[in-house]
């Protein structure tokens, strides 16, 4: 199998003002396709620290594999890097040029010599097309026939050029016979360890497929990972594993491979023709605003009221003031009257309310900073209150209540069609 290294240009990742997300993307792709990634590297723009770090890689590797540094400014000095490591000149590169032309062309700019500049290749590369953008991409070769690839930065471009030209390259020069398949099981409402001690056996008995539990703010994801030679062997290592899972995690796994909790409500609402609205406290639209963020929820989402203020409880959603002052904002009560309040006024076949202590202040021994209150009411009857202590600060507590808020629905929506 082949292995390479990464390698990240630019002086902003080292300075801490652009997260390297290339870097994780690629290696993911690569996995994919079954190349060993065994290191990965950040150099700022400068050439000779470039042109030493690949000459690092190819002393130990296939190939480097690197994104950044092909613009058309001075700092740009990846493509000389190369030439440098690989003792190599540069040719023009005529349908890049072309392609430039018509670019500016079309924008109505003038070319300047620096543009010229990037449809220079290093001499004898293949050139990988960026339709994105001005910057072609390219893969150089050295006297040892070792490789160097080279991308733009800007993922937008990256992004389908890996896809589209590097990748069928990786492929068609080492044709990896073992690639890596994933399936990801979502869960929510179980915790990191409880999953853990669910499956605890499976994970330590499982080396291909292997097992990962990755938490995420109140859910967690359950991956298994096979090495396979093809998409056929993997799904057939694959399946066994993922039945077991899901019938020990039963009741919490809500999709997988990238389902998301608020898809998974919308499936449940449109299958039974539902509606839901919101009344939010704490979360401040937050799950009104991942409800929104799903294609053709005005299907099932009709709104929410963002109640922060008790007169806004009181006003917008009919909450007696009496059982603000008696049992305090953040209590079972005023969650349930939230609730209640949200679906009778934006008749709705269900709501859900919350309401809590974010924090950092507003905090009290009873009702501790973390503290939410959660409500469901339902036309049919069966409303239902939880609550929950949230650790982290501010915007942890936001967000993990929110994706509670998502699961408890869920959760109630499923429950429903498994008893009908
Ligand atoms: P460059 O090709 O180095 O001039 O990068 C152009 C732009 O691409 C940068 O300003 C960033 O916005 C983005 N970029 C470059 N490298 C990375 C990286 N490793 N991860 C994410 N974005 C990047
Ligand atoms: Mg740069």
């Amino acid at each position: 199998m082949a292995s390479v290294e990464l390698i990240a240009v630019g002086t902003e990742l080292l300075l801490g003002q652009l997260l390297d997300t290339n870097t994780a993307f690629v290696a993911r792709e690569l996995a994919e396709i079954g190349i060993d990634v065994r290191g990965t590297h950040a150099v700022g723009d400068n050439r000779e620290r470039i042109a030493e770090t690949i000459l690092g890689v190819l002393e130990r590797r296939d190939g480097a594999i690197m994104t950044g540094g092909l613009g058309p400014t001075v700092d740009d000095v990846t493509k000389e890097a190369v030439c440098d490591a690989l003792d190599l000149g540069v040719e023009l590169y005529e349908p890049a040029l072309l392609q430039m032309q018509r670019f500016f062309a079309r924008l109505g700019r003038e070319m300047r010599p620096n543009n010229r500049k990037q449809a220079e290749l290093p001499a004898g590369s293949l050139p990988l097309d960026n339709p994105n953008g001005t910057a072609p991409g390219f893969v150089a070769f050295g006297r040892t026939g070792k490789f160097v690839a080279c991308m733009p930065g800007v993922p937008r471009e990256m992004k389908p050029m890996l896809a589209e030209k590097l990748v069928p390259f990786l492929i068609e020069r080492f044709a990896p016979r073992d690639a890596i398949y994933t399936r990801v099981i979502h869960t929510i409402g179980l915790g990191e360890s409880e999953i853990d001690h669910r499956i605890d056996d499976l994970f330590r008995s499982s080396e291909n497929p292997k097992i990962a539990v990755l938490a995420h703010d109140a859910r967690a994801d359950v991956k298994i990972m096979a090495k396979s030679e093809s998409t056929a062997h993997a799904e057939a290592a694959i399946a066994p594993l993922q039945r077991e899972i899901e019938q020990r995690l039963a009741g919490f796994v809500y999709g997988i491979d990238g389902a998301t909790p608020e898809g998974a409500v919308h499936a449940l609402l449109r299958a039974r023709g539902w509606t839901v609205a919101t009344a939010e406290s704490c979360t401040g639209g937050r799950i009104a605003a991942a409800l929104t963020s799903e294609p053709g929820s005005s299907a099932t989402f009709a709104g929410g009221v963002v109640a922060y203020d008790n007169d806004v409880k009181t006003r917008a959603l009919g909450v007696d003031i009496a059982l603000i002052e008696h049992e305090g904002a953040v209590s079972e009560a005023v969650a349930l009257a939230m609730a209640r309040g949200a679906r009778e006024r934006l008749r709705t076949s269900l709501a859900i309310s919350t309401t809590g202590v974010a924090g950092p202040s507003g905090g009290t021994p009873e009702k501790p900073v973390g503290l939410v209150w959660f409500a469901i009411d339902a036309a049919d009857g069966r409303s239902c209150a939880a609550h929950v202590h949230f650790r982290g600060d501010r915007a942890a507590v936001q967000a993990r209540a929110t994706t509670y808020a998502l699961g408890m629905l869920w959760r109630h929506l499923s429950r429903d069609s498994l008893s009908s």
